[in-house]
């Protein structure tokens, strides 16, 4: 009987489009793509081997034997070659060609099965026909030693299937079950074909293997981002997960365009697009310089260059260089774009030892860091501007939370008119588990961020109505006090809701509270907090207007706000020797009062610096000159004095 070959056809048919797709889809880079095409390549030239010994098997008697000893051998070969390329392409997946080529005896039982077969088996075999020959009638037929194909093949099988199994959490679920599910496919049609030799569908079936892979296994464009065709943020997580599974040391530079998002407005999607597939390039070039290498584009301008340590990489001198090339600028289409590129080299797990730690050092990096042009060091800005976004600055505020580690200071205010200290600043201070000073500046931004400022606000309006209650405030002569309301505290509409009623849960007169807003809370949510300061200035309490000087101070909108005082900001007091500015200060001083407003000036530190102030008729004078904030019973104290 004749073998039926059209499962060859049909198998060499799709691997050759399997092969087009790898191509058009420019699959050809990269470890995990170069065993993939060789896995294709393999199973291609086994098909049409397979095909032509078919096909030769009909030769009429007067074509050579030798050369159908020549093609059942190649045939041969090939298939059995499929076996290894399964395996390293698992190796290929599981990212664990390190251990794997490390391991001896691993490698060896991979390699050494195929060379005999190969080598002893095979090449031998004319002269032994210990695996097949060709009887007289030019039949082809196997020989006594045949079946160590097989053994071989379920050999490659298993040790496949074991490897999936026991490094399964390095792949994702689906992957690991569609590369596991070959391993039944190719029994089924090595099983078939052995019960019935002449129905050739063993390349069929490993087609269908490989169709099912590029399907459901082998999708390098989900891992790929489609602005800069790097990898991508899932791609990112993914690796990072397995590199801290394995414990692996690695290597980092984060690059963060901080203007990026400016240039998107300013040049559009097509031109930021081009900006990005520049620095993407840049950064390729260097990559392909070393191995183990990877850059990612995580999106919006940010870039991780990633080392896994293996070759020798200099990551210093990579930072310093990229940095060099970045701060250089990048010229585009005739304009000259200027970055504020923040680069920073990131050592794990020496500097950050896991990875949500490492996501917000990267996602914090420009937040917390000035711009110098210079790179960051991981190793030096955590042990200060970073450490508390690397400790979990989250955290640390559920913690002092419970454990009540928050504490209200005050500083007082001298009124100038009466000579005393007619009012105090409530601050809040914060210390954590290990007695750690934590400045506001810090942790009054996060805690705005994960919305934890309402409760940390509750908390500072509820003590300040327990001491103005209290007998202790009675007798120390003050006013008011005035607490720091933060952006979104102003921004929400239960604000006036719960002043009031904490006013009223502690029987204190809305005079004797002042609260202080910013510019930035009135830019952000003007109905809101209109709506909230005319209800709390019907009820008596009145505003103050925070670090007047700093933003954009407009006047206008200034004048429009139902306020009572203005704060002058500590940058106008350091200024004052610049006599220009000395004549602004004086004239915007008379501005405020003309609109019967008052003020303050914040952080006068000297005598002369008092007088000044007080020369020009302003009502009052907070800063270290006087007192810095202090506990309530120092306060209590330092009045009575
Ligand atoms: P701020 O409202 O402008 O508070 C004045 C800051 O200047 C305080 O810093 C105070 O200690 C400091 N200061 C006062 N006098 C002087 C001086 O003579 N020289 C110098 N160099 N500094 C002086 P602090 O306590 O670190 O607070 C920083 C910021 O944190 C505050 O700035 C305020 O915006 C915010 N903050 C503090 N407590 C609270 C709060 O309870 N709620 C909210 N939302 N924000 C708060
Ligand atoms: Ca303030
Ligand atoms: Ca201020």
């Amino acid at each position: 009987m004749a073998p039926i070959y059209y499962f060859d056809i049909a198998a060499l048919v799709l691997l050759f489009v399997l092969l087009i797709t790898v191509f058009s889809r420019r699959m050809t880079r990269g470890r995990e793509n170069i065993v993939f095409l060789l896995f294709l390549l393999v199973s291609m030239l086994a098909s049409s081997c397979s095909l032509t010994t078919a096909i030769a098997s009909n030769w009429p008697i007067g074509y050579p034997v030798g050369l159908r000893y020549v093609l059942h051998t190649c045939y041969l070969l090939f298939r059995n070659l499929i076996g290894p390329c399964y395996v390293f392409y698992i190796v290929t997946l599981t990212d664990t060609w390190d251990v794997f080529r490390k391991g001896i005896l691993g490698r060896m039982m991979v390699i050494v099965p195929f060379i005999i077969i190969a080598i002893l088996l095979l090449v031998v075999n004319p002269f032994t026909h210990l695996v097949f020959y060709i009887d007289d009638t030019l039949v082809y037929q196997r020989g006594k030693l045949f079946i160590l194909l097989y053994v071989a093949a379920v050999f490659y099988l298993s040790y496949a299937m074991a490897y999936i199994i026991i490094n399964y959490r390095m792949l994702e679920r689906t992957k690991a079950v569609a590369l596991f599910s070959l391993g039944p496919l190719t029994v089924i049609s090595v099983l078939v074909q052995f019960v019935y030799p002449m129905l050739l569908v063993e390349m069929f079936c490993t087609m269908i293997a490989n169709v099912l892979m590029l399907l459901a296994v082998h999708r390098p464009e989900e891992a790929m981002d489609a602005q800069t065709g790097l990898k991508n943020l899932p791609a990112y997580m993914e690796d990072m997960r397995r590199h801290a599974l394995k414990h692996k040391s690695v290597g980092m530079i984060i690059i963060s365009i901080a203007n990026y998002d400016s240039y998107v407005t300013l040049l559009g999607y097509d031109r930021s697009n081009e900006l990005l597939r520049r620095i993407a390039k840049y950064m390729l070039d260097i990559s392909f310089q070393y191995r183990s290498v990877e850059v990612y584009h995580i999106g919006n301008g940010r870039f991780h260059f990633v080392s896994r340590g293996e070759g020798k990489i200099d990551l210093d001198q990579v930072a310093n260089d990229i940095n060099r090339y970045l701060r250089d600028g990048i010229q585009l289409d005739g304009y000259e774009l200027s970055l504020i590129a923040y680069v920073s080299v990131v050592r794990c797990p020496e500097d950050v030892s896991d990875y949500p730690t490492l996501m917000r050092y990267s996602n914090e990096l420009v937040k917390s860091c000035d711009y110098t042009g210079q790179v960051i060091y991981a190793s030096k800005v955590i042990k200060d501007s970073m450490k508390l976004v690397v400790d979990n600055i989250d955290d640390i505020l559920d913690d002092a939370l419970i454990n009540h580690r928050f504490e209200v200071y005050y500083q007082p205010i001298f009124s100038v008119k009466s000579q005393s200290f007619t009012s105090a600043e409530a601050l809040l201070r914060l210390r954590d588990a290990e007695g750690r000073f934590i400045s506001p500046a810090q942790f009054i931004p996060a805690a705005e961020r994960s919305g934890k400022i309402h409760r940390i606000g509750d908390y500072v309006l509820e003590e300040v109505c327990r001491f103005i209650s209290s007998e202790d405030f009675a007798k120390t002569g003050m006013e008011y006090i005035e607490i720091n309301l933060s952006v979104s505290q102003c921004m929400h509409k239960e604000l006036a809701n719960r002043v009031l009623m904490l006013l009223e849960k502690y029987h204190v007169d809305a005079k004797c509270i002042n609260l202080e807003i910013t510019e930035t809370a009135v830019g952000f949510s003007q109905n809101i907090l209109m709506e909230n300061l005319e209800v709390l200035s019907q009820a008596g309490v009145t505003f103050s207007l925070d670090d007047f000087g700093t933003g954009y101070s407009n006047m206008v909108r200034v004048a429009s706000l139902p306020l009572r005082i203005v704060k002058l900001d500590k940058s106008f007091v350091d200024r004052m020797d610049n006599p220009r500015i000395k004549v602004i200060v004086r004239d915007l001083i008379n501005l405020i009062k003309d609109v019967e407003m008052e003020i303050v000036v914040e952080g006068v530190e000297t005598g002369d610096m008092a007088n000044q102030f007080a020369e020009y008729d302003c009502e009052y004078i907070q800063g270290y000159y006087y007192a810095k904030p202090m506990p309530k019973q120092n306060l209590l104290q330092f009045l009575c004095e």
